[in-house]
């Protein structure tokens, strides 16, 4: 791994006093928590099958409890589409539905948050940070009692994986020093050009006030190591010619755009407990993306324990696809559903 920092400016922020505030519990929670912690299987089904995208926000696990929070779990343009809202000729079913507060079928840009205690307290990892990053860390970092970011770790160099890298000012201005960010080559390549002042700090004018990233130069092979967790990529195609990555943390597998896994990635996903993968649209693949069908041929194939799919556009209908979803479980024993936005899961690294 191969370290870059772009130019140094002194932050005037750098001794910051740390947010106290802590979020507030439902008594109902902290009973339940505090009698002894449920199976997480269990909190796992119940958040899957609740009605409301916005139900899990304010629970709160105990502090040496690994989780991820789904950040996003849709499209580049967000569902609902607004050119469905506007449509005069034809009412999209999803993106109509999707408008409702709490609607599991709205999505913006596919992100996960992995959460996991350490000595110093807990340690946030953003896997992307993408167009709507603002909008997703407005709604669930205070509902999860988010403060800070330890480290942005980057799937490939498309606009809804790393839009909101100018977004991360907030956070180096009022939050903490800097974020590290894990990028592969061809990415941080693309980086140089689409946020050059960036990389590249010395362009800026003195005193403004943009993002403090810390570069990290990762590459397909070997793993690397962020904040003590070990992360080993997984390559993948997106698209002809051009290459993405998935990551493998503890035995939880992520793979968010993809439309071939090569040979080589398959030993990587060997005994995987949790797959979060791809699965674009209900009918068929696209030239960039798993359809549902080809998705499921891989989940037969890789054999997770579990499944969440994720990256989903407005033909995918929530309800509909997990009802169908859970046939599979009865016909063939598949453990597969649809994430959404705000999901939160308890995992074991
Ligand atoms: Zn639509
Ligand atoms: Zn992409």
């Amino acid at each position: 791994m191969v370290l870059f920092l772009g130019t140094i400016r002194p932050s005037p922020l750098s001794n910051f006093a740390r947010y106290r505030r802590q979020v507030s519990l439902k008594s109902s929670t902290i009973a339940v928590l505090s009698t002894g912690f449920p199976p997480l299987r269990r909190i796992l089904q119940a958040s899957l099958h609740s009605n409301s995208a916005s139900e899990d926000a304010g629970l709160q696990l105990p502090a040496d409890q690994s989780e991820i929070i789904f950040m996003g779990t849709g499209t580049s343009e967000g569902i609902p589409r607004v050119s469905c809202l506007t449509n005069p000729l034809k009412t999209c079913p999803v993106c109509s539905k999707a408008v409702e507060p709490g609607n599991k079928n709205r999505r913006l840009n596919t992100s996960i948050l992995i959460r996991y205690p350490r000595a110093s307290g807990r340690c946030n990892i953003l896997i992307d940070a993408g167009k709507f990053f603002y909008q997703s860390a407005l709604r669930w970092f205070p509902a999860f009692g988010i403060r800070n970011i330890d480290a942005v770790i980057i799937t490939h160099s498309h606009a809804d994986a790393i839009g909101g890298l100018d977004d991360l000012r907030d956070w180096t201005n009022n939050v903490q020093p800097c974020i590290p960010i894990y990028v592969a080559p061809r990415d941080f390549e693309v980086m140089k050009k689409t946020h050059y002042y960036l990389v590249d700090t010395s362009v800026i004018i003195p005193g403004a006030a943009v993002s403090e990233l810390q570069f990290n130069i990762i590459h397909e092979e070997p793993p690397f190591v962020v904040h003590d967790l070990k992360f080993t990529p997984l390559p993948v195609w997106h698209g002809r010619g051009y290459r993405s990555l998935g990551f493998r943390f503890g035995n939880i597998c992520y793979i968010s755009d993809v439309s071939e896994i090569p040979e080589e990635t398959y030993p990587l996903l060997k005994d995987c407990e949790i797959l979060i993968l791809d699965a674009l649209r209900p009918d068929r693949s696209s030239s960039t993306h798993f359809g549902l069908p080809r998705a499921l041929d891989e989940v037969r194939k890789i054999q997770p324990k579990r499944t969440l799919f994720t990256g989903m556009m407005h033909l995918m209908d929530h309800e509909k696809v997990n009802d169908y979803l859970s046939k599979r479980m009865e016909a063939e024993g598949l453990d597969v559903q649809l994430s959404y936005d705000g999901l939160r899961i308890p995992v074991v690294l």
